[in-house]
């Protein structure tokens, strides 16, 4: 299995960051799965690409042209595809992954989550989205997403399938059990389920 891993290109203020990103790395790698990211040697990005790695891991990264500096691209990897934009890099990071997981990260990270998240949802794959929830970093977002259910701005089925992870082995776990969410307008707009009440 080939997982797609999003992560800072910073390592935060905490060691419990990057202890936290190679522990995940590591199994992934022992697990057998191969890892897809950013392509950088720099922030979270590069201690999960040394340490899956460092444990016999297949690793692919994925990098547009312009940020080979910026972002130091990572000299060792299995493979190495240089991008011409963001937007490629993007695409071809779902493309190969068969599940996504963000791991702590900034405005980059962000963006790369809610896009793989929204194509999920509107039906444009079928792969689960989790985040690793090092430290709770996720927990607003994860609160947002069912207050957004509460006031009937996404389905609860929608709200859900942002999942929550704390491991590598919980990742296997999920895709295991995986069975993707209905599309979101499978019979046009009139097919949305009735918001709940909000709390
Ligand atoms: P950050 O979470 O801001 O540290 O960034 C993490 C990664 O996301 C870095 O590799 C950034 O290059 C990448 N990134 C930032 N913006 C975008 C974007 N629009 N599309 C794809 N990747 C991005």
């Amino acid at each position: 299995m080939r997982v797609t891993v999003y992560a800072g290109s910073s390592v935060g203020n905490r060691p419990v960051f990057a202890q936290e990103a190679g522990r995940f790395a590591a199994r992934l790698a022992q697990s057998g799965c191969d890892i897809v990211y950013g392509g950088g040697s720099v922030g979270l990005m590069g201690v999960v690409a040394d340490a899956a790695l460092a444990h016999g891991g297949k690793v692919i990264g994925v990098i547009p042209r312009s940020l080979v500096d910026a972002e130091v691209a990572h000299t060792s990897l299995s493979e190495l595809h240089v991008v011409e934009s963001m937007r490629e890099r993007k695409a071809m990071m779902e493309r190969l992954g068969d599940c996504f997981v963000a791991l702590p990260g900034g405005i980059g990270t962000l963006e790369e989550l809610f896009e793989v998240w929204a194509s999920l949802v509107l039906g444009h794959h079928r792969k689960p989205v989790m985040l690793l929830n090092t430290e709770d970093y996720w927990n607003r977002l994860l609160s947002l997403a069912v207050k957004s259910a509460n006031y009937g701005f996404m389905s609860v089925e929608e709200s859900r399938s942002l999942i929550p992870v704390h491991s590598a082995d919980e990742v296997l776990d999920v895709v295991a059990r995986w069975s993707p969410p209905a599309p979101r307008w499978p019979a046009g707009p009139s097919s949305r389920p009735a918001p709940l009440p909000v709390d």
